[in-house]
């Protein structure tokens, strides 16, 4: 079981404490992210990249099972070499939100493609966006389209993009859809449940992706967006079982429901390696 979407906060690092909490949870691993770039706050304590590279090392310092994804500004001028050093400190992927750039942006594109010839993922944020800013816009599901262009790159986009999840799992479907025709070269997506969602959309849009008739058990994954400096133990179980109920009153195996809490995530973060043979969406044509 992991949770594939973790935070942290400027604060003192107590390991040994959200293990606890993470295990009390139910969950046996974690996707933690680091501290956000600078550019990403209008106010507050901005952090400069070496000491924020150093925190998320920390916290996954000795876990196997904690994943330490690196928060990159693509548009710093320096994106590139912070690719080089994270790669060769034992990062295992970067979180990227487009708070200012659409996803097309080219110097955004050109670190996308080093992330991706790094065999390393991207997480991303997409929908509605709590950050004080205009800024929205650029993380439409639709957006993300021009990732079609990067060879072999995983992404996954976060928060089931609600609330346009419609338009999630249509361009789902066409990511879908490439991979089909073309395995060895084609970019993947996956697809991040993190709330997101408001509880009372949850079943409806769990009962939309895994109804919707394309092959998508083996690419969706839970996070909880909770932070490891301060894990909240009772609303995860919350969210885990309310997901639990809903995929399985939708008829979902347990293996079904097992890919979801956990072995999505680790063919996601590149530790199973292996290539699923991909049916193409239903079409008239096929
Ligand atoms: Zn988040």
């Amino acid at each position: 079981m992991i949770d594939s979407h973790v935070h942290t906060k400027e604060k003192v690092i107590k390991i040994g404490d959200f293990r606890k909490k993470l295990y009390g949870a139910g969950m046996t691993g974690a996707v933690i992210l680091s501290l956000p770039p600078a550019t990403f706050f209008t106010a507050g304590q901005k952090y400069p990249f070496i000491q924020r590279l150093n925190n998320i090392l920390e916290w996954c310092k000795d876990e196997k099972d904690f994943y330490p994804f690196f928060w990159l500004d693509p548009l710093e001028e320096d994106a590139l070499k912070q690719i080089e050093v994270c790669c060769k400190q034992g990062i295992c992927g970067f979180k990227i939100i487009c708070d200012r750039f659409p996803p097309s942006h080219a110097t955004a594109t050109e670190v996308f493609r080093c992330i991706a010839a790094k065999g390393k993922p991207i997480l991303f944020h997409s929908g509605i966006l709590w950050d004080g800013k205009v800024s929205s816009k650029y993380n439409h599901p639709l957006e993300f389209e021009c990732l079609l262009e990067i060879p072999k790159l995983r992404f996954v986009l976060a928060h089931v993009s609600w609330p346009w999840c419609d338009e999630l799992i249509a361009i789902y479907g066409k990511f879908l859809n490439a991979l089909a025709l073309n395995p060895q070269n084609s970019a993947e997506m996956f697809i991040d449940t993190t709330p997101g969602t408001p509880v009372i959309y949850r079943k409806e849009v769990l009962e939309k992706l895994y109804k919707v008739g394309y092959d998508l058990e083996n690419n969706i994954m839970f996070g909880s967006d909770s932070y490891a400096d301060e894990y909240n133990c009772q609303w995860v179980e919350e969210w885990i079982a309310r997901d639990k109920e809903i995929l399985s009153s939708s008829g979902l195996s347990d293996t079904q429901i097992d890919k979801y809490f956990g072995s999505n995530a680790r063919r996601f973060l590149g530790i199973d390696k292996f290539v699923l043979e991909k049916k193409l969406p239903l079409a008239g044509l096929n």
